[in-house]
């Protein structure tokens, strides 16, 4: 059943084959009957008395009437529409307020969030690369080489060798002679087993190549060393 015919009552179909005028005399023109349609004209209007009675002008004025009526049902479902889009946003808006609010708590993470996030594996690392003074170790553990990371301003997670202490650490990097070319301190943290810690890291200015990583609890703790490939 559709529209039309749910909202035509039984006397206006009757209305609409009753009054047969085919002279359609002393008919409104279609401007008069627009006018109607739009209740512009008063319900005292003689014009209403000739609708009643002719139902060419009804055929009309029912068309016309309800082609407004349409027009009306689809601007108020327009305006819903566009009333449900403005709560979307305004919900939306305000979660992510609500989220950035509560993450503006942390006085580190809303610098920490404009950098690429990376990670960097101390974890594993074989006793004999544990070394104690400057010099960085000569063997490596194969499972440990070639990590990757950018060559751009990182957020650095940094898992150190299962067992590491928490407390404040450095880190190094390393080009292969021995010179640091960019370096860090944070405090590690344990969560379930794994002690780790994040650090701004520039690598912006390295080009391409391999690097080594180094990293010790501060004061003067054992490096633990490992290679990166910088891209
Ligand atoms: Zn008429």
């Amino acid at each position: 059943m559709n529209h039309d015919s749910k909202s035509m009552d039984p006397l206006e179909e009757l209305m609409l084959r009753a009054y047969p005028n085919p002279t359609r005399n002393g008919c409104p023109d279609a401007q008069v009957l627009g006018s109607m349609a739009a209740k512009r004209v008063s319900r005292e209007d003689p014009v209403w008395e000739h609708l009643w009675k002719c139902s060419p002008c009804f055929v009309e004025f029912v068309k016309l009437r309800d082609a407004r009526a349409a027009i009306k049902r689809r601007n108020q479902s327009m305006i819903w529409g566009a009333l449900a889009a403005i709560l979307l946003i305004a919900v939306t808006l305000g979660i992510n307020r609500m989220i950035s609010s509560r993450h503006s708590d942390d006085p580190g993470s809303k610098v920490a969030n404009r950098y690429e996030a990376a990670v960097f594996n101390f974890e594993g690392t074989a006793e004999g690369e544990v070394v104690r003074g400057a010099e960085p170790p000569p063997v490596q553990s194969p499972a440990l080489q070639k990590q990757r990371l950018p060559a751009r301003v990182i957020n650095l997670t940094v898992y150190l060798a299962r067992g590491s202490d928490d407390g404040p650490y450095e880190l190094q990097f390393l080009d292969t002679k021995n010179n640091v070319l960019a370096s860090a301190t944070s405090k590690a943290l344990i969560d379930k087993g794994l002690t780790s810690f994040t650090a701004i890291v520039d690598l912006s200015k390295f080009l391409p190549g391999e690097y080594s990583v180094r990293s010790r609890m501060l004061p003067n703790g054992a490096w633990h060393t490992s290679t990166a490939i910088v891209e």
